[in-house]
């Protein structure tokens, strides 16, 4: 049940069709696009099937039999094993210092958050709640890696699906039999998607009257006949040192538009079909949303932690440590990262009770996505300004230090109090990768984008905010004094 990295990388030799640069990828896990993007995702699942990360990365299946699953699947029941699952979480992203933004527990924690608000779907449709629960399980048990699509294709976005010119452009249902649903169209991106084994579709996006074939929510094997990934520029095809280019190189988790082309879902797969509000309800009815994003931000935190670590090496590195502004800077830069620490902590302190389940704090995670979604290119500006020209001023390639003259003119040109030539080198070159490279611009939009555009993210702190307490506290201090009292008493003055 503790899949490998072999094995997962096994088995995503499924016949698969990724298009890239005009034509099928084949064996993703052999392209030159996608290969070691694959390899890191391989070594996720080697370090929780290591012996001596078993209790860190997996947990006793309750009523398993003694089975065990990997932590991502795990339903808290107390706010000790929210923080046991998290702990888990934390060490995996690690691996991958936050740069896989949908790395394996993003959408299972979505589905584990569906399945503890199964009952949601029991009252739309017991059917299509035990197709849900099934799937729960069955992701779990086989250690799937699940991807999602839940937005509709960018086009005229002031007109609903059924508006667009092509009726199809996002995917839908185009027929129903006996055997279930077959669907029709294109779904924005599925990040990931390529290294996967399954995608989970919905649409997260409000529906309107009249948009009912959008509205389900299904999976299905990246191998389904008719499903087709088309890949956008593969960074990792464009970075084959290393050491050039070490983020891009290894963690491009890629991002595809998805293509249904009449694909066929067979009805213990559909999870809701055809129901506007269901396909709202099963994410913010249920506790789907919050677990989910709560996983990004314990992601998030991963990251913050490793871009502090860089601008502190920026300093040493350059020398500037000493200066009152940059220090200033550091001191400013570690209090953002110190913030997400505190709002990853605070919504599992201030978690409730779901039922048997124990579920992060609802506002504090929207707090925490409006203000990281803000702070995040703030991050990249400030680390920018720290580094100065020292991101550019680097040798054009790993192979100019193959030339003895011009490792020579390296070694006298690359020069730093804290590091040699070439650690002055291979540092900045990861602070590109980070920072400014088109790897790093993209991961600047999908900490933009990842949860919906701003106005969304801050609509949820909107909707979900105490404001009774606020305006009570604002009537207490109205209703402390009066006009009358006042007016009152300069009557008495007066006579
Ligand atoms: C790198 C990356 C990876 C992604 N990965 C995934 C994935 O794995 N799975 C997935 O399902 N999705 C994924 N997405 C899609 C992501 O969820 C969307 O980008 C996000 O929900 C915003 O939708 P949109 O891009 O269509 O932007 P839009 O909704 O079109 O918004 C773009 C801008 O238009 C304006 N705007 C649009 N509509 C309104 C409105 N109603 N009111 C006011 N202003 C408006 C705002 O200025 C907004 O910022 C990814 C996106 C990126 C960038």
């Amino acid at each position: 049940m503790i899949k490998t990295g072999a094995q997962h990388t096994a088995s995503l030799r499924d016949g698969r069709q990724v298009y890239i640069n005009g034509g099928l990828a084949g064996d993703v896990t052999r392209h030159p696009a996608f290969q070691r993007s694959v390899e890191s995702v391989a070594r996720l699942y080697d370090f929780q099937a290591a012996e001596e990360n078993r209790d860190l990365m997996t947990y006793e299946i309750p009523g398993g039999g003694g089975e065990r699953a990997n932590r991502i699947w795990q339903l808290p029941r107390s706010h000790a094993e929210m923080v046991e699952r998290r702990k888990g979480l934390e060490a995996w992203t690690e691996l991958h210092a936050g740069f896989l933004g949908r790395s394996p527990d993003h959408v299972a924690s979505c589905i584990a958050g569906m399945y503890m608000g199964r009952d949601v779907f029991h009252d739309h449709d017991p059917k299509r709640a035990a197709a849900l629960e099934d799937y729960y399980r069955y992701a779990r048990d086989n250690e799937l890696y699940l991807t999602y699509v839940i937005i509709n294709p960018q086009a005229d976005r002031s007109k609903g699906a059924h508006e667009q010119q092509d009726k199809f452009l996002a995917a839908g249902v185009v027929d129903e039999d006996d055997e279930g649903l077959t669907i029709r169209g294109a779904k924005m991106l599925a990040t990931g998607g390529i290294m996967a084994n399954e995608v989970f579709v919905t649409c997260i996006q409000p529906l309107r009257p009249g948009e009912e074939p959008y509205a389900v929510s299904f999976a299905v094997p990246m191998n389904a006949p008719g499903l087709k990934l088309m890949s956008r520029k593969s960074y990792e095809a464009a970075a084959p040192s290393v050491f050039d280019n070490p983020l891009a190189s290894r963690f491009d988790e890629n991002d595809a538009v998805v293509y249904f082309d009449d694909v066929k879902v067979p009805w213990d797969r559909v999870f809701v079909n055809q129901d506007t509000a269901m396909c709202m309800k099963q994410f913010q009815a249920t506790p789907a949303h919050v677990h989910q994003n709560y996983q990004a931000q314990i992601r998030l935190m991963v990251k913050m932690r490793f871009l502090m670590g860089l601008a502190r090496r920026i300093a040493d590195t350059n020398g500037t440590l000493e200066f009152p502004q940059v220090r200033e800077t550091l001191g400013a830069l570690a209090a953002q990262n110190t913030m997400v620490d505190a709002l990853v902590h605070s919504m599992e302190i201030k978690g409730q009770q779901w039922g048997e389940y124990f579920v992060p704090d609802r506002h504090t995670l929207y707090s925490a996505q409006v203000l990281t979604q803000q702070m995040h290119s703030q991050v990249m500006t400030t680390l920018r300004d720290m580094a100065g020209g020292g991101l550019i001023m680097l040798p054009s390639s790993v192979e100019d230090f193959a030339n003895p003259e011009l490792r020579e003119l390296i070694g006298k040109t690359q020069q730093s109090p804290a590091a040699s030539s070439e650690g002055r080198v291979k540092f900045f070159k990861l602070a590109w990768d980070a920072i400014g490279s088109e790897f790093a611009s993209r991961h600047t939009q999908y900490e933009m984008f990842y949860a919906g555009a701003s106005f969304v993210t801050k609509g949820h702190s909107f909707r979900t905010f105490d404001w009774d307490r606020c305006t009570g506290l604002v009537d207490q201090m109205l209703d402390s004094y009066s006009l009358e009292e006042e007016l009152a008493a300069i009557n008495v003055a007066a006579q």
